[in-house]
């Protein structure tokens, strides 16, 4: 495939930003090759600078769970422009997006607006904290809660508890505020609980944690982290945003049936464009200014434009069948070649949930903590990202990321997908 568009584009992109991107994982670091420039999506397929076509399971990283510009979703983006683009004002949009949520979800009463998942984590968690007067937090090695600063942080080697920051510019104190433990260890939780009696504010996990791997947790860990938080006057913090109207309409909460305090949301809410949000009974987010003392604010939250593509988006979701069929889709595509890989005794499985694959090269069945992924098996990943884009298949370029499935692929998409697999795993293996 021939990429001079894309290089060019690069070069000049080097000059403006560091490294050349707006987001580090657009940079390919840990695949071959440059940024694929991309010119335009349609359904299941994107078109890059150069004019190559893919079928995308990258998905603008989950956004897109109806596919490329959606015709529905872009007729009321169209409608909404024509009105004008942000008032700072409330509009009747985000009444109605607010209301399809509420309306088809047991799980929140409430609900805030923000403009990304980053914005809504933050917010929950300064909600988590005015609400119960405390500061630490408890968050987990392998989940991904955006790049708020007390986030930001990762087990240091030897203490279990006390946070080290992964980023350079995070201050000690903050760090020091949050303390990570593994995934799927119940002992840890009650440790942590015991050693800082009175502290903690909340919990924080991704219930399918799906930004380091994909590592399903089993419901009776998730259930222990609801009840351990109630008898210890902390919170639940459920971090949806990529969950969240993926794992069915009402996501991982619903999913697991479990009912978390908070709740936040990002990615699919917004059909595309830049929406976070964070919800919680209506006595929770009365902590909330104006309401409450915890204050949180955006000039464009509650975008109109970005509203319409929201409620579109997710109208699409609601229709009867939508989660089975994108379950079943998934099915098919990630058995045929799991089918494919054990026959020729391949180490590759997928780990898989609702629409949301990723690809484990491993003969395990279930990876559940962040250690047990073998680093040394992303070389493997680096040779099927490059060979399945020779095939015009578009994975998000990190082995450790998932890959989504949407309304918009279609049969031949899977059987054409299944075929690359097939040829690029042969390479990956021989
Ligand atoms: C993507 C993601 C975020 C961050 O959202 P942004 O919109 O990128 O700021 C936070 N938490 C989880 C679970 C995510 O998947």
């Amino acid at each position: 495939m021939n990429r001079t568009k894309s290089d060019e584009l690069y070069k000049k992109a080097i000059t403006l930003f560091p490294g050349g991107v707006n987001s580090p994982v657009r940079a390919l670091k840990s695949v071959d090759g440059n940024p694929i420039f991309i010119e335009k999506g349609a359904g299941s397929k994107i078109t890059d600078a150069d004019g190559n076509e893919y079928i995308d399971y990258c998905c603008s990283w989950g956004p897109l769970i109806l596919g490329h510009n959606n015709p529905n979703v872009i007729s009321e983006v169209k409608k909404a422009i024509d009105k004008g683009m942000s008032f700072g004002a409330p509009t009747a949009y985000e009444n109605e997006l607010a209301e399809l949520i509420l309306g088809n979800h047991n799980y929140i009463e409430k609900i805030r607006f923000v403009s990304s998942g980053t914005e809504a984590v933050m917010s929950a968690i300064r909600l988590a904290r005015g609400a119960t007067g405390r500061n630490k937090i408890i968050k987990f090695d392998g989940c991904y809660h955006g790049h708020a600063d007390h986030l930001l942080v990762k087990a240091g080697s030897g203490l279990a508890t006390f946070g080290t920051s992964s980023s350079a510019g995070v201050p000690e104190a903050f760090a020091n505020e949050t303390i990570i433990l593994p995934l799927n260890d119940k002992e840890a939780v009650k440790r942590a609980f015991d050693d800082y009696e009175g502290d903690i504010a909340c919990i924080i996990i991704e219930p399918v944690p799906a930004n380091n791997g994909l590592l399903i947790q089993n419901k009776d860990y998730l259930e222990f982290l609801r009840e351990i938080t109630a008898a210890n006057d902390s919170l639940l913090i459920f971090d949806e945003v990529i969950n969240g109207f993926r794992i069915g309409f009402e996501g991982a909460a619903g999913h697991y049936n479990i009912q978390p305090d908070i709740l936040t949301y990002g990615k699919i809410i917004g059909g595309g464009m830049p929406v976070g949000a964070y919800g919680a009974s209506t006595e929770i987010m009365s902590n909330i200014a104006p309401d409450g003392a915890v204050y949180q604010a955006g000039t464009l939250s509650g975008n109109p434009v970005a509203m319409a593509a929201g409620i579109a988006q997710l109208k699409e979701c609601l229709k009867p069948g939508f989660y089975k069929l994108l379950e079943e889709k998934t099915e098919f595509l990630t058995s045929s070649i799991e089918t494919y890989a054990i026959d020729k005794g391949y180490e590759f499985r997928f780990q898989k949930i609702a629409s949301i694959f990723w690809i484990a090269f491993s003969y395990k069945d279930a990876i559940k903590a962040a250690d047990e992924i073998d680093a040394s098996n992303m070389e493997k990943f680096r040779i099927l990202h490059r060979e399945l884009l020779e095939r015009g298949i578009y994975l998000g370029p990190s082995g450790y990321e998932v890959g989504f499935v949407s309304a918009a692929h279609s049969q031949e998409d899977l059987d054409k997908t299944i075929q690359a697999f097939k040829k690029s795993l042969d390479i990956v293996f021989a």
